[in-house]
């Protein structure tokens, strides 16, 4: 990687839209193998039943693995589920399994059930520049996990018709969450996904979401590409699969803007590796 500036304290940044095939788990695990691929040491930790970060990123995750069910509701250390991921040096994933689907249900009769991601991460003595954590495409108890362990949110949005709606719900649940139990918590980054600049209505979309969140918006978009959609078949990023593409290129250079955005420098889109 090239060097980017690191964090001094671990980023935990929360990812979520309760919307589903936002591109969610695709800018988690595109977003953290770049952080990686820049340097950096990233903990993906996979919160959606599905598993899909975990199959992304070539991690075994078949019902007997440690996972991070485990971790929230059998009070396992983070430490025992973690694994490397293969090929991306500095890239670790926490691997969901399908036991996580109950554990929505599970957690609600347990002490401190908010805050035990939390708990779970401060006691992880690994030293990591980023933690990404990919939510469910809902609002329970395992997304306000992740709200409560995180300082970031980042909201990944497709850019088609009603792309705003239902965010106002989310935006309400991290007001909710940083007033109860996690003054830290913020909505931290904006990123637009499958955006296709060719058709009017991606441009108008993208243009509401400029308008409505300003600043938050990464200046980077992510276009539709199929590299994009066709690596996680092969259990690989699009910045191992096919790194020339434009979607990989793009998410390159999304996390180049992160990283540069935590340490207060200005990020300049003139200088951009590749034409935003
Ligand atoms: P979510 O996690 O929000 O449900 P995903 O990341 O799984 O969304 O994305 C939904 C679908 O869209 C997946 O099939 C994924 O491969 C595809 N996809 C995501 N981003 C892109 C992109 N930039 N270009 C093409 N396909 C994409
Ligand atoms: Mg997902």
């Amino acid at each position: 990687g090239e060097g980017l500036p690191r964090p001094e304290q671990t980023r935990v940044i929360v990812v979520a839209n309760q919307k589903g095939g936002v591109g969610k788990t695709t800018t988690t695990v595109n977003l953290a193998a770049s952080l990686a691929l820049h340097g950096a040491r990233v903990l993906v930790i996979d919160l959606d039943p599905q598993g899909n970060a975990s199959t992304a990123l070539g991690i075994d995750h078949h019902a007997e693995v440690p996972s991070i069910y485990d971790v929230l509701v059998e009070s396992k250390p983070l430490a025992e589920v973690v694994q490397p991921v293969p090929d991306v040096e500095g890239l670790f994933c926490a691997p969901a399994t399908i036991d996580l689907a109950g554990a929505e249900i599970e957690l609600v009769s347990l002490v401190a059930r908010e805050s035990r991601l939390q708990r779970a991460i401060q006691a992880y003595e690994q030293p990591l520049d980023y933690i990404l954590i990919d939510c469910p495409p809902s609002l329970g108890l395992l997304t306000v996990n992740a709200l409560v362990a995180g300082q970031e949110v980042l909201i990944p949005i497709q850019c088609e018709y009603y792309a705003l709606e239902g965010l106002g719900q989310l935006l309400r649940n991290v007001d909710l969450v940083r007033g109860h139990l996690n003054p830290t918590l913020h909505v931290s980054t904006i990123l637009l996904t499958m955006y296709d600049g060719r058709t009017r209505l991606a441009s108008q979309v993208a243009e509401e979401v400029r308008t409505h969140f300003g600043d938050e918006v990464l200046r980077t978009s992510i276009p539709r590409s199929v590299r994009i959609s066709e690596a996680p078949s092969y259990g690989q990023t699009v910045l191992t699969y096919d790194p020339g593409s434009s979607g990989a290129l793009s998410y390159f250079e999304a996390a180049r803007e992160i990283a540069l955005r935590g340490v207060g420098v200005h990020y300049d889109a003139s200088q951009a590796h590749i034409g935003a």
